[in-house]
């Protein structure tokens, strides 16, 4: 029997199996916006194949249908992710908008969303703004009483966003039944945990993060079964969301590089998350795989996130780190922290903050690839210096 092979050599290649016979080297970056014809009728037959969500062979017809270099991003990361299809959107958000447009195009707009979620996501859901009509649980126990006759959509993110609490997804897809779910991967990222694998049926990432990889792209992308993609597709192509060829290079590119990235970050931050422990200034950490009770054969591994409770003032501590970049976002590969309650979580009320378990002094820390030692020094040095509370 031949041997499939590992994820580290799929991230290498995926997107790119043609390449030799293409005889070049790396991945050809198409940018036009339109690609020429003389036949004016074989070019409608194939835009009448596109209005469908389909992808013929040969070029698009024009920048807003596909990109070759966003095809071969889509290509790799539906092969990651062990999914038929990828369609690739300008950014993570409206990857997750095209989501709930499929939902409500189905007419089932009702939302089961599992908090918490990425603060914008949440917004998204809550707002109304898409049609959408949401219904909040704190568990993903809760989900299966919370579905209705119009439930479209069942939505979470395992590992969390910022508390960093998993979901058993195998239990809750089959608590899900004919309702799709839809995971945020972006924290985890297939490296260390593929959903499609315990039943979700939408596979998400904010592209921007881990799989760009270097803080300098920006993207999002949907992993799923053929079907869905052609529904995608065609609200991509009508709505104009779709990935910057530019982009869909950078990201592939930066899959090549995602399971080395990912693995050393990890073993970086599970050795912070234990020094973070036992230091005087640190009132709890948060760390998927120092947490007992996780479901088991989903996330391998912790990943390149920690959160964690400080004793005084949280925000002292991101302007105090020195090495360390005080910004939000995620996923680079120097290491970035932030204070969730000011910034990516601000958008919640207050209440539905604490419901989700982010206090005022949580910090979410995302690892990169410094040396350990330096990161640790850096840490350390702002948990101690920044001022007890009461003296700010
Ligand atoms: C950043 C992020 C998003 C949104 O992605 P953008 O690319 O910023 O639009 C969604 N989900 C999670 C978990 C994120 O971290």
């Amino acid at each position: 029997m031949v041997r499939s092979p590992a994820l580290a050599t799929r991230a290498v290649h995926a997107g790119r199996d043609d390449l030799t016979d293409l005889g070049v080297h790396a991945v050809p970056l198409d940018l036009s916006t339109t690609y020429p014809a003389r036949d004016s009728a074989a070019e409608a037959a194939r835009l009448d194949v596109f209005a469908t969500g389909e992808q013929p062979s040969g070029y698009p017809i024009y920048g807003r249908v596909a990109n070759p270099t966003v095809q071969r991003f889509e290509a790799a990361l539906a092969e990651l992710e062990g999914c038929q299809a990828a369609v690739a959107f300008a950014t993570g958000m409206a990857a997750l908008s095209g989501c709930l447009l499929a939902a409500v195009a189905a007419g089932r707009p009702h939302v089961v969303g599992v908090r918490p979620l990425y603060g914008t996501s949440d917004h998204l859901l809550d707002s109304g703004l898409l049609g959408i009509r949401v219904s909040w649980v704190a568990a993903a126990g809760q989900v299966a009483a919370a579905l209705r006759g119009d439930t479209g959509l069942v939505v979470v993110e395992s590992p969390a966003n910022p508390t960093l609490t998993e979901i058993d997804l195998s239990v809750l897809a089959a608590d899900c039944g004919e309702v799709p779910l839809l995971v945020d991967n972006t924290f985890a990222t297939p490296v260390l945990q593929r959903p499609a694998e315990h039943g979700a049926r939408l596979v998400l990432h904010s592209a921007t993060k881990f799989l760009g990889g270097h803080g300098d792209v920006m993207g999002g992308i949907v992993a799923c079964d053929e079907d869905r993609a052609r529904t995608l597709r065609q609200i991509r192509y009508a709505t104009g969301a779709i990935l910057h060829p530019l982009a869909g290079y950078l990201l592939l590119r930066g899959l090549a590089t995602l399971p080395v990235r990912v693995r050393a970050a990890s073993t970086t931050a599970a050795e912070l998350a234990d020094r973070l422990a036992a230091h005087p200034r640190v009132s709890a950490v948060h760390y998927p795989a120092r947490r007992p009770g996780r479901p088991a054969g989903q996330l391998d591994g912790g990943g390149a996130l920690v959160s964690f409770e400080v004793t005084g003032d949280a925000r002292a501590v991101v302007s105090a780190v020195r090495l360390i970049t005080p910004t939000v976002s995620l996923g680079s590969v120097d290491t970035l922290i932030q204070h969730p309650a000011s910034l990516t979580h601000r958008i919640l009320a207050a209440a539905d903050r604490q419901a989700s378990g982010i206090s005022d002094r949580l910090l979410r820390m995302s690892v990169g690839l410094e040396d350990v030692e330096d990161l640790w020094t850096d840490l350390d040095q702002a948990l101690t210096t920044h001022p007890e509370e009461g003296h700010p």
